[in-house]
């Protein structure tokens, strides 16, 4: 499903969820905070407090998987799994990391990815129709659902790792030193 909201000044918002669990909901409310779960969103990080030692010091108390931290809403708001791989594949970082135990360089480089990977699909998705947004993000992501295919930047065989109730892809040149991570089919080890 996808949702466009169009405000009288001519912004406006799109939703879409498209994960297999229907998670979306819409509120329409005065006030944010009654919304249910709201007030535990993490930052918005294309707002413009959101720096690089921002994001440093919302990672460093983690010790989980880089790529769990990152799709996880109540630590940054509005990175789903297709976006969380592209990030980790423009920051040259494995989606296994830990996610407290970056170095600056690694920090910076994921600070940098991510903002252009989201400005990049802000931008992108403006103008285009609500019901067109699924293929258009999907034409644009370079290793998320594209498994076996060639990466754009290495030519190296993109790979996936699948989950009990989802997947991510990676190119091991670009981001795992070559290594093929294996399969783990326990959603526990994302969260
Ligand atoms: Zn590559």
């Amino acid at each position: 499903p996808a949702l466009r909201v169009v405000l009288d000044d001519g912004s406006g918002f799109d939703l879409t969820e498209a994960g297999t669990q229907k998670r979306l909901a819409v509120y329409v409310v005065r006030d944010p905070a009654d919304v249910p779960g709201i007030a535990r969103l993490g930052p918005d990080p294309l707002a413009d407090g959101f720096d690089r030692d921002r994001l440093a010091a919302l990672l460093a108390p983690e010790s989980r998987l880089l790529k769990g931290a990152l799709r996880d809403q109540s630590l940054i708001a509005g990175i789903g799994n297709a976006y969380s791989d592209e990030i980790l594949h423009a920051a040259r970082l494995s989606p296994f990391k830990n996610a407290g135990r970056l170095t600056d360089e690694e920090t910076t480089a994921l600070y940098e990815a991510l903002r252009t990977t989201l400005t990049d699909a802000v931008e992108r998705g403006r103008g285009v129709a609500a019901g067109h947004l699924k293929k258009e993000k999907k034409t644009n992501l370079r290793v998320h659902g594209k498994d076996g295919e060639p990466c754009p930047v290495c030519g190296d065989t993109i790979r996936s790792v699948n989950f009990a109730d989802s997947s991510l892809q990676y190119c091991p040149h670009c981001q795992t030193g070559g290594k093929v991570l294996a399969d783990r089919r326990l959603s526990r080890l994302l969260k």
